[in-house]
């Protein structure tokens, strides 16, 4: 995709600070740092979203991330993180190459939670819920 600006980190065609590289995986800091140590992983691979990749990419990208979140709070002292993909444009995502953000996380340091993303929260019946349930598990 020669648009897309992480393809171009991964071609090279663009610096990055990179932390992690293997075959299939690439992390590098986060250009515009929500927090010091602020890491992007993502697959090598142009896929957009999560959906679109494939699962053997996707178990790599999280064993990156698993290995890499404790060195990420380690390198800037961090007690915690907060390790989040946005998926898809209506979620935020602004750059169209599936990313998995290790944003670290300070007591104290005025960030939220997941639990933040939304102002208003559903009120589901349990027959909606009994029907979302079977939905995603059929
Ligand atoms: P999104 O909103 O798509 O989940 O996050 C995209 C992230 O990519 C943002 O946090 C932004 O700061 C970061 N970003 C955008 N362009 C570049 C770039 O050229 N280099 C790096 N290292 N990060 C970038
Ligand atoms: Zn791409």
């Amino acid at each position: 995709m020669d648009d897309c600006i992480f393809c171009q980190i991964v071609a090279g065609d663009i610096p990055s600070r990179t932390v992690y590289e293997d075959d299939d995986v690439l992390a590098f800091l986060d250009a515009n740092p929500l927090a010091p140590g602020h890491t992007l992983v993502i697959p090598k691979d142009h896929h957009e979203t999560l959906n679109d990749l494939p699962e053997d990419l996707g178990s790599e990208v999280m064993a990156a991330l698993h290995r890499l979140t404790p060195a990420v709070e380690d390198a800037v002292d961090a007690p915690a993180s907060t390790v989040a993909f946005n998926n898809g444009e209506a979620a935020g995502q602004e750059v169209p190459h599936v990313h998995g953000h290790i944003v670290p996380r300070f007591e104290d340091d005025g960030g939220r939670t997941i639990h933040a993303l939304v102002s208003e929260r559903p009120d589901l019946s349990d027959d909606e819920l009994d029907d979302i349930a079977a939905k995603i598990s059929d």
